[in-house]
């Protein structure tokens, strides 16, 4: 689904990542983990388009995505489900408005069809019968919820999330996770979860990705990342059971 090649990618002449390279299959759910600042984000929006690289390609099934136009990119775009590290809701919009939003600037659906897919869609991220609701009324448990309501809206073929769960309590914490499982088992999506959290990662990844300093230094199996030797994974590891 998404292949990686030699990606690099410079911030003002200063690299950010270096020679990437990484293959995610069909259906796959992998995490990204690694302390802040290690180029997490910046894999994920060269992912999504966002930003280019400076050099390598980055392959979306089968199209080559960094030398495409902006407006190619909006279509390519329209198979991704993106959930931010902020939940980035529109606060003068209804619940029901903002999961609807891209589905009115995208699609030619009618609002009967729309008003279906929006109730199924929070139905299924365990928040019924709220359309109605403002985002300021919602915990931010909730919006994260809606949020990836509003991702999972077009059915994409991928969901990517910047740290679902940051600046969430553990309970909340863990139940983002199990929706992000849940998600991925209905609608059989491949999904990259950007997180410095290893027990989240080891509850919803089927393989872990460790970044360093911009370098991709592990990738590999929960089952198998537990047991890497590399002294940078076992003091990220070790730095989270004492967190
Ligand atoms: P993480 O998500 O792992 O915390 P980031 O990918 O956000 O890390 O950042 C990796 C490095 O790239 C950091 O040193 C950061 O300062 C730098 N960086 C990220 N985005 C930009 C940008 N738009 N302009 C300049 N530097 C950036
Ligand atoms: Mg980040």
């Amino acid at each position: 689904m998404i292949k990686i090649k030699n990606i690099c990618k410079e911030f003002n002449g200063k690299p950010a990542l270096k020679n990437i390279n990484m293959e995610i299959k069909d259906g796959e759910t992998l995490a990204i983990i690694g302390g802040s600042g290690s180029g997490k984000s910046t894999l994920l929006r060269l992912m999504i388009g966002l930003i280019r690289p400076t050099s390598g390609e980055l392959w979306i099934g089968d199209q080559e995505i960094s030398h495409l136009s902006d407006s190619e990119l909006d279509k390519v775009r329209l198979r991704m489900g993106m959930v931010f590290q902020y939940s980035a809701l529109f606060d003068s919009m209804t619940v029901g408005d903002n999961v609807a939003f891209g589905l009115r600037e995208h699609t030619k659906l009618s609002e009967k069809e729309i008003s279906k897919i929006v109730a199924e869609k929070l139905e299924l991220v365990g928040l019924p019968g709220m359309e109605n609701y403002m985002p300021g009324e919602l915990s931010g448990g909730m919006k994260k919820r809606v949020s990836l309501a509003r991702a999972i809206a077009f059915e994409p073929e991928i969901i990517f999330y910047d740290e679902p769960s940051s600046g969430l309590d553990p309970i909340m914490t863990a139940k983002i996770d199990e929706l992000i499982v849940s998600t991925q088992k209905q609608l059989n999506v491949t999904s990259i979860v950007v997180t410095h959290d290893m027990v989240s990662a080891c509850h919803i990844a089927d393989r872990i990705a460790m970044i360093y300093e911009g370098e991709l230094i592990a990738i590999d199996t929960v089952e198998n990342f537990k047991k890497l030797q590399d002294e940078r994974v076992q003091a990220f590891m070790g730095y989270m059971k004492d967190d």
